[in-house]
């Protein structure tokens, strides 16, 4: 008989999902036989619960990450004529909390190493309309936040984290969520922490914001019926936050597992041909993404598919040249490293379902290559 060709999926939501199977259908249950399913004790109690992971003193549950951002801007009371500085080289949700609260957002170009932020960059973009600065830990390392932080203080600035894809994530030792202040994350399924559907948070430090965003996520109410200004409805559901503290137990181990998966990696791939991600000593990154370039890109991935291998890009169109955003007025070369970043990227498989079999497989055939 003949052996099955090893494949090696990109991710593998169920296979992470089912791992804790018993304690989300307890969870879910304990929900359904509550009676109560919006803003109830397993909200709470996440809240409480990661805003400890994170370090913070609030945390504050939401639909999905992108309200998150969007109504940390929309507490800081950034609105229509006002700029908020973003990378060039994100995910579009980024640029989109900003222009949701009707703010512009203003790009920077990344570091060409990191791939973030580039902090050098960014004072050239201040106009007297910048009201924050808004750095995003992509791939699940955190940006250079001190120098950040340094020239938001210099400028009168508020520094929002985009930690959508860094839970768990440490600059000098200090978890992501925790840097700046406030931060959004977001708990989509496949998120380090993911969700069984869309939900986010929160994370601050400062009580004014805390209270604000506890308004804006309810109709601008804490008293029902009540409405002290005009907010929205974004919460998060009673039923995945009882399933994302199952899931914030194991947290820690499957980052650590990620981490062993990079590492072997790391070891094992073809350093002439691959640029590996370049990771500085202040970072300990959880690996949301393990993002290697290289030149030939498109026919890298499809000769990786052919052997059973999934990769994905992360991301194909920066927002900058996508139909979004083209009444910015930014065209292709306004951003050449971003545009160049964009062309050569591929992330490999990576996450807590990969198994050791897994990850020398993928190293094999790059090797052969
Ligand atoms: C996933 C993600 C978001 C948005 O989160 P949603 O929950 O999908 O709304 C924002 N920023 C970054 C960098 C992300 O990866």
């Amino acid at each position: 008989m003949q052996k099955k060709p090893h494949q090696v999926p990109f991710l593998d939501l169920l296979q992470i999902n089912m791992a804790h199977q018993t304690a989300i259908q307890t969870a879910m249950n304990q929900v359904l036989e509550s009676g109560w399913y919006i803003l109830g004790e397993q909200v709470n109690a996440f809240e409480k619960e990661f805003a400890v992971f994170c370090q913070a003193k609030h945390c504050i549950g939401v639909g999905n990450g992108l309200d998150a951002l969007h109504l940390i801007i929309r507490a800081l009371n950034i609105k229509a004529g006002d700029e908020v500085i973003v990378p060039a080289n994100t995910y579009i949700a980024t640029w989109l909390a900003v222009t949701y609260a009707g703010a512009t957002p203003v790009p920077v170009e990344p570091d060409e190493n990191t791939y973030n932020i580039d902090p050098k960059k960014i004072e050239n973009a201040i106009t007297p309309h910048t009201r924050a600065i808004l750095p995003v830990h992509l791939y699940g390392q955190t940006a250079d936040m001190d120098p950040i932080i340094d020239i938001a203080r210099h400028h009168h600035l508020y520094v929002i984290e985009d930690a959508a894809q860094a839970h768990g994530a440490r600059y000098k030792g200090r978890p992501a969520g925790s840097l700046g202040d406030a931060a959004g994350f977001s708990f989509y399924p496949g998120k380090n922490l993911g969700a069984l559907g869309d939900a986010g948070a929160i994370v601050t430090n400062n009580d004014h914001i805390a209270e604000r965003v506890r308004l804006l996520r309810n109709y601008g109410s804490k008293i029902k019926y009540t409405n002290e200004i005009q907010g929205i409805n974004s919460r998060l559901d009673e039923l995945q936050a009882g399933i994302l503290r199952v899931k914030l137990n194991y947290l820690d181990s499957e980052n650590q597992l990620r981490q062993k998966w990079a590492s072997y990696y790391t070891e094992h791939m073809p350093k002439e041909q691959v640029l590996l991600p370049y990771v500085p000593d202040a970072m300990e990154p959880v690996w949301h993404l393990f993002v290697i370039r290289h030149s030939h890109r498109d026919q890298l991935q499809s000769k990786l598919k052919e052997k059973g291998i999934g990769t994905l890009i992360h991301y194909p169109i920066p927002p900058h040249i996508s139909d979004a955003y083209q009444s910015l007025n930014l065209p292709k070369g306004t951003f050449p490293l971003t545009e160049q970043i964009a062309s050569e990227i591929l992330s490999l498989p990576m996450g807590p379902h990969l198994t050791e079999a897994d990850v020398e497989y993928v190293c094999n055939i790059m090797n052969t290559l």
